[in-house]
């Protein structure tokens, strides 16, 4: 892709309706997305559940990908594959097939109804900042700063990373 691509990173998790087959069909279907490339993927990790405790554990991952899709057009972009796979908004922190989001979009910070960038929960959470660490060790998160100390400060969350 050329200049006018802007380069963002996406978690992607699930717990639902075998996890891993969930994460790695959304690869799939990411790189088939016009307007999309990826161009590196993570590994998957599996992590306990965080907010409510009983539902089965998560598989997550982290993609960098370069796109010509504005935020809200990959947000939307997104949704449409949550869709397809059958993903229901229940309530906050419920089980979930696919949840897809975007982490970072370049360095822009925006805060809208719909969309907020950085995702406002990832400094926090070491099954995206694991990942995203595996891809982009020298990730810099807009308004927070480098990822090494963020991820060090979630040393106690458990999180196995998992060859398949
Ligand atoms: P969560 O991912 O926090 O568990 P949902 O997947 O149900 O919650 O997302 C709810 C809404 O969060 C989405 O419809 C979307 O409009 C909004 N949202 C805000 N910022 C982001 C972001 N950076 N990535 C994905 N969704 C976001
Ligand atoms: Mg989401």
């Amino acid at each position: 892709m050329n200049k006018e691509t802007s380069q963002a990173y996406i978690a992607l998790g699930s717990n639902l309706e075998n996890p891993i087959f969930q994460v790695q069909q959304a690869f799939g279907e990411l790189k088939q997305l016009s307007g999309i490339d990826l161009v590196r993927q993570s590994s998957l990790y599996k992590s306990a559940p965080v907010g409510r405790l009983d539902q089965p554990d998560f598989i997550n991952a982290v993609a960098l990908i370069e796109t010509r899709l504005t935020p809200h057009d990959l947000l939307n972009a997104l949704l449409s594959i949550e869709q397809q796979h059958g993903r229901l908004r229940e309530t906050l922190n419920a089980p979930r097939t696919l949840d897809l989001d975007i982490l970072m979009y370049d360095d822009l910070q925006c805060h809208d109804e719909k969309l907020t960038l950085p995702h406002p929960r990832m400094s926090q959470r070491a099954f995206v900042l694991k990942p995203l660490f595996e891809i982009a060790p020298d990730c810099h998160i807009p308004g927070l700063g480098h990822i090494a100390p963020l991820l060090a400060a979630c040393h106690e969350q458990q999180l196995e990373q998992i060859s398949t």
